[in-house]
């Protein structure tokens, strides 16, 4: 068994680990080793904890292996599109670990040791962990668009009962650190947590979503921050607050990404409402549709292509011809490019990991705010699958759910081509007049099916 001074020098040396992989993290080259490096880091801080002694291995062993079958049967199963959903829940789960943890500990701390820190820090615990953990629920569940659940919440006046169960939360937190016997007011602190993550998230609609989950993450980082003040342990007081504030970092990212504001997200205000036109007002009579062949014609000639990809591409899992479609481009001589938005798809950077899985090379990817003003020196662009973040709704439309999102500026093209099936709105459920421009050109047709289409009449032609 190690002493504590070791496993001390043990836990900063994971923390270490941890702030390199995070850095590893920020730039697509080296985020594999920086992914690497954390699971390292996260080794050495479990097995040092394991060698404290005073544990009872039968138990760990059988959690890991439980723990680990769950994991490795979702990794297998679950979708890329579906990532969220799966981030959602593992939220969660890190929310209700540290309810139970910080719980355990707290009833098992013998009566004279109980000071005001432990109080204090198990209240933290059961009240952000209870919220990261219904809030993350509820999450799951308004992505997978079940309609138990309505958009802009179950009752009007739903924010004032989350600021009384708050309050109230905050006052059985203070009766625990005035009363350390009163346990009972931590078990209360919980359900009622519970219920203020329900109301905290389910008035928040569709496209604020990724936001929500971005700051759920930092709230499960804050949780295990918190129990780290329960147990005293240094390694889960650093690693949750890198959770908790990469998670505020990201929630900030986004947030500007969609023009939402923090505030709006965490008191869960709905974005602009009101009337929005209808599909028929915005299409009828005004679309153009293409076939490949006429696509195909519009790159003789074409000196700079700008290839804008959204959920559509995942969802037709055709990253790979995308990126053949690029390649013949180029043997053409045309400068091609990827626009990325950076809440295009599910999660974030879910374009990025798509097209890196495709093996497009990381300087072709140019995020929003460098390709946007390329854009009027483009001669085709083509949307592939995307249709919320190239919506020009979101600049002229102050009722619209996504006004004020910056999107990418596709239709200054000369060009636009629009690869998707239908006319089906996005995730925001709103109709794009993108599609009914004069400079727009509709290629309906799966992804995969229509690329692969024009990649054979430029061939044939
Ligand atoms: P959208 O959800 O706006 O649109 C995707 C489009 O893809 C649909 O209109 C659909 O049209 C088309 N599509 C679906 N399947 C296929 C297919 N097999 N082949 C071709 N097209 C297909 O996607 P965007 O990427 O433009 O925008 C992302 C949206 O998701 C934003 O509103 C964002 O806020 C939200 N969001 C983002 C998250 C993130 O972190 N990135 C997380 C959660 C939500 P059709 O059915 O006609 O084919």
């Amino acid at each position: 068994m190690l002493n504590q001074t070791v496993v001390n020098l043990l836990y900063l040396l994971s923390s270490v680990l941890f702030i390199y992989g995070l850095k590893g993290l920020s730039h697509p080259r080296t985020a594999v080793r920086g992914n690497v490096t954390g699971a390292v880091g996260m080794l050495i801080a479990i097995l040092a904890t394991l060698m404290l002694g005073g544990v009872r291995w039968e138990i760990i062993i059988a959690g890991m292996i439980v723990g680990s079958v769950i994991g490795a049967v979702w990794s297998f199963k679950v979708p890329m599109t579906a990532m969220p959903e799966l981030v959602a829940m593992f939220n969660g789960f890190g929310g209700i670990a540290s309810v139970l943890v910080a719980g355990a500990a707290f009833v098992m701390t013998e009566a004279a040791d109980i000071d005001m820190q432990l109080t204090v820090s198990t209240a933290a615990s059961g009240l952000i962990g209870g919220v990261t953990f219904t809030g993350s629920v509820v999450a799951f569940f308004k992505l997978q668009n079940v309609k138990w659940i309505p958009d802009g919440g179950f009752f009007r006046g739903q924010q004032v009962l989350s600021a009384v169960l708050l309050i109230l939360c905050v006052l059985l937190g203070t009766v625990l650190v005035l009363s350390p016997a009163s346990v009972w007011a931590y078990w209360l602190i919980v359900p009622v947590s519970f219920v203020l993550g329900v109301t905290l998230v389910s008035p928040i609609g569709g496209a604020d979503m990724p936001v929500v989950i971005a700051l759920l993450n930092s709230y499960s980082g804050l949780a295990a921050c918190a129990t780290g003040f329960v147990l005293m342990n240094s390694v889960l007081i650093v690693a949750g607050s890198l959770v908790g504030a990469s998670g505020v970092i990201l929630t900030n990212i986004m947030c500007k990404a969609m023009n939402r504001s923090v505030w709006n997200v965490v008191f869960g205000t709905l974005g602009p409402t009101g009337s929005t036109p209808s599909a028929d007002d915005v299409y009828a009579g005004k679309v153009k549709a293409t076939s490949p062949e006429e696509v195909a014609m519009l790159f003789d000639g074409a000196r700079r292509v700008v290839i804008a990809p959204g959920y559509g591409m995942a969802a037709a899992q055709c990253q790979h011809v995308v990126r053949d479609l690029a390649n013949l481009l180029e043997a053409r001589g045309i400068d091609v490019e990827y626009a990325i938005h950076p809440v295009a798809g599910r999660m974030p950077g879910h374009m990025n990991v798509l097209l890196a899985e495709a093996d497009i090379p990381y300087d072709k990817l140019k995020e929003m705010d460098e390709i946007n003003p390329t854009f009027s020196q483009t001669d085709v662009a083509i949307v592939i699958g995307a249709n919320d973040v190239v919506n020009p709704v979101a600049r002229t439309d102050p009722n619209s759910p996504i006004a004020g999102m910056p999107i990418l500026d596709v239709d200054k093209a000369r060009t636009v081509v629009v690869i998707k099936r239908s006319l089906s709105p996005g995730f925001a459920g709103i109709p794009n007049p993108l599609f009914a421009a004069d400079n727009t050109l509709m290629l309906f047709g799966d992804g995969k099916k229509a690329v692969l289409e024009t990649i054979a009449a430029i061939k044939a032609g």
